[in-house]
């Protein structure tokens, strides 16, 4: 048994996309490394994972300090700036840039995450409003669109077109406009514990942390996985 259970009042359930309902399969470093190899760069796997997480971050530091403000033309510059900076010092940058920006915009490039389908339509039966709500770009329309077990989460929030970021609370108040009712009866769910978690949180709203490896301190509500949703019903 869960230690927690929907709040009775709840009206929407807002799930983070990526790493919460959706995973890249192949794996990211996986398609980044076939990408260099096929235009000559050799680059391990082992330092691109480096070289990518410290480029996501140092991205991330970069909207820290505009308050979280972004676009579709900051989302896209994101992404060049970590493929640079994996790719350092190899000279076809732009064809590999182009290459992985249209890998990750098909949604043959994505699975479902598992169990996510069954738990979506079966909150959908119980009444709720579903949506995702994420920190990217345009292409997630067509992504969310050819996976079919995302259909029941209708509502879509998408930071370059709210024009912020999690965890800033304008885009949060985007999810709880789309959402059409109070901060309060949003429960939102998601993988990371500062954007997710704290950002939906501070804006008024519910949350629920994804957990699977159970790293959340007490005090943190959170799940192992996306089926305790089905098991623990309002109280
Ligand atoms: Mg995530």
């Amino acid at each position: 048994m869960a230690d927690w259970q929907i709040p009775p009042n709840t009206r929407a359930i807002i799930f983070d996309a990526f790493d919460t309902l959706i995973e890249p399969d192949p794996p990211v470093i996986d398609v980044y490394r076939q990408t260099g190899l096929r235009h000559g760069c050799d680059i391990s796997s082992e330092k691109m994972v480096r070289r990518f997480r410290e480029a996501f971050r140092s991205e991330e530091q970069v909207d820290a300090a505009g308050g979280w403000k972004v676009s579709e033309e900051r989302e896209r510059e994101r992404w060049k700036n970590i493929v640079s900076r994996v790719f350092g010092g190899c000279p076809a940058l732009d064809a590999i840039f182009a290459e992985l920006w249209s890998h990750f915009a098909q949604s043959a490039s994505w699975r479902v995450a598992e169990s996510a389908g069954v738990v979506l339509s079966g909150l959908a039966i119980r009444g709720f409003v579903l949506g995702l709500a994420s920190n990217f770009d345009r292409r997630l329309h067509a992504i969310a669109d050819g996976l079919t077990a995302l259909s029941p989460a209708r509502l879509r929030i998408v930071s370059s077109e709210v024009g912020w970021r999690k965890p800033s609370p304008q885009f949060f108040a985007a999810v709880v406009t789309a959402a059409k009712c109070e901060a309060r009866q949003v429960l939102f769910i998601g993988d990371r514990r500062d954007t997710d978690y704290d950002g939906a949180i501070a804006a008024g709203l519910r949350a629920l942390l994804l957990d699977p490896d159970m790293k959340a301190p007490s005090g943190v509500r959170r799940i192992g996985s996306l089926k305790e949703l089905l098991t623990s019903g309002p109280v």
